[in-house]
């Protein structure tokens, strides 16, 4: 058995040099004291609480939530000559058995456990006998109600700390933002714990925010120019996943669909093809991806605007994995956030949780409106400080120019105005650009004063500048009215030309530099 840590990075692992940090929270370990570890994924959280495992005395019980992933991590301990277990509702009662008395004998060096698990018959009574020596918690954002994926089962493991005080215990995430940290610290009872947290910084990420105009056009060009590269693209829905892979499929790409309602037989086998390059896209639901170890996929699309900047985060994080340079694409429009804020409203949540996912969703709209460096946005919203722009964003490569907008304002204010406060997006930038559709005649909008005033900017340039001037609280808006824009005190000051507005400057898709080109 090594003594030292570095030996046992080489012999088990195969590795010649610690990543950074993981050296620190090592020590920390082996010197009995708690910590809580913040790494992004794929960042090399396992041989935190895997060399203190081999090296201490007793038993290391992992706590994992994800079930599915536990066989692989158990069989790759083992093939590295690691004696490993775990339990969970796919063993059978025999085969659990087993495992406890393996655990009893000291056979074991660790041993993953569902929470679940842990908490049902007399598994937990167990655990005095079984000469525990280090409790790992994987995936401890899950005991946090403020954190993205609140489990109540985790909550049970306030317990350890007390029937437990001598043994450490090491909470390991990769998504939680500062409030997480505290209340994962809380929860546990290790409140005076060290937080080790290495960085976030994926430079070899490029990150892009594209208008949600014509998506799949976009994403057909996108994936031609980037030729049997694997991907995927995140749905918002089940029947989004479908629809969106049968369209690639019908042009000729290899794509499949994957979400939580297929068979679980289907499941992997769609998951095995991508792994092996035999399928080049995934269109998936967020169901997809947890754990899923494949370093060379190239490029991520989000096809709908995640719930929340550390969903965003994890699911980006899935490209690059190898450090070469890998393109994410983020599609946006301001429906996708009306979506967003209905489904929270239609949940059935107290109301506190349903105002923590509102300010969630709304740092993740910041990320997708900045005109700044994105990747500061994200990184400071782990709390890391950045002092440059990073060069490998859309931001960065075509920085925003603002100007004088008043009269474009004045102009959307007045159209709105006129008709009412009733009209939607769609309708208000027809009346401004002056298209005689039907539904513009019936309502006899073509008879407006404004009618056609806008005819001098393209659909899209309107649609960007609306939303401008609704982010900045020019215009107001009714979602319990078909969405109908209204004024507010500051529209009516701006169109009595009391109050100038300035935007940001639209840049068309054709124009913009370098890496947009690909979409
Ligand atoms: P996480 O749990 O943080 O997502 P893992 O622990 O699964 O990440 O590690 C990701 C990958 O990085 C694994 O393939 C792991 O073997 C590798 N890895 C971890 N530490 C090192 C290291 N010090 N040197 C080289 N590779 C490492
Ligand atoms: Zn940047």
């Amino acid at each position: 058995m090594p003594v030292h840590k570095s030996d046992a990075l080489k012999k088990y692992f195969g590795y010649d040099s610690f990543r950074p940090q993981q050296a620190e929270i090592i020590d920390n370990v082996m010197a009995d004291k708690d910590c809580l570890v913040l790494m992004p994924t794929g960042g090399g959280k396992s041989i935190c609480f895997q060399i203190p495992a081999i090296l201490r005395p007793g038993l290391t019980v992992v706590i994992s939530p994800l079930i599915a992933l536990m066989k692989d991590q158990v069989e790759a301990l083992k093939g590295n000559g690691i004696p490993a277990a775990f339990l969970n509702s796919t063993l059978s009662a025999t085969e659990a058995d087993q495992i406890m008395w393996q655990a009893k004998l000291g056979e074991l060096k660790l041993l993953y456990i569902a929470p679940e698990r842990l908490f049902s018959g007399n598994t937990f009574d167990f655990l005095r006998s079984w000469n525990v020596g280090l409790f790992a918690i994987d995936e401890s954002h899950c005991i946090s109600s403020w954190g993205h994926d609140f489990r109540p089962e985790y909550r049970q493991l306030n317990a350890l700390k007390k029937h437990f005080p001598n043994i450490p215990i090491i909470a390991l995430t990769a998504t939680a933002d500062r409030v997480t940290r505290r209340d994962i610290l809380k929860q546990l009872g290790i409140e005076h714990a060290e937080t080790f947290v290495a960085s976030f910084d994926r430079p070899n990420l490029n990150l892009t925010v594209s208008p949600g105009r014509k998506r799949i056009e976009q994403i057909r060009r996108f994936i031609s120019k980037h030729e049997n590269k694997a991907g995927i693209i995140y749905c918002l829905s089940r029947k989004g996943t479908e629809t969106v892979a049968t369209s690639l499929k019908n042009a000729g790409f290899k794509a499949e669909y994957y979400h939580a309602g297929m068979g679980a037989e289907q499941r992997s086998k769609v998951q095995e093809q991508f792994l092996k390059d035999d399928i080049q896209i995934i269109v998936a639901t967020i169901a997809f991806g947890m754990g899923i170890d494949k370093s060379n996929v190239r490029w991520i699309i989000h096809y709908n605007l995640p719930s929340n900047v550390e969903s965003f985060y994890q699911e980006i994080g899935r490209a690059g994995r190898d450090g070469s340079p890998a393109d994410t694409v983020l599609f946006y429009s301001y429906m996708d956030i009306i979506t967003r804020q209905d489904m929270i409203n239609q949940t059935e949540q107290p109301e506190i949780q349903k105002e923590v996912l509102h300010a969630k969703l709304n740092r993740m709209k910041q990320y997708a409106e900045a005109d700044i460096c994105r990747r500061r946005i994200l990184l400071s919203y782990f709390n890391e400080a950045v002092d440059q722009d990073c060069g490998n964003c859309d931001v960065c490569r075509n920085p925003r120019t603002r100007f004088d907008a008043t009269i474009i304002a004045q102009k959307a204010l007045s159209g709105i105005a006129r008709t009412d406060q009733k009209v939607a997006m769609g309708m208000l930038i027809d009346i401004l650009r002056g298209s005689r559709n039907r539904n513009i005649l019936q309502h006899g909008y073509d008879r407006l004063p404004t009618f056609g005033v806008g005819a001098d900017l393209r659909a899209e340039e309107w649609a960007e500048y609306i939303i401008q001037l609704l982010n900045s609280g020019v215009i107001d808006i009714a979602y319990d009215e078909a969405h109908a824009f209204k004024l507010n005190p500051v529209s009516r000051q701006v169109l009595k030309g009391e109050r100038s507005v300035e935007l940001v400057k639209f840049i068309p898709l054709s124009e913009r530099k370098a890496k947009e080109e690909l979409i």
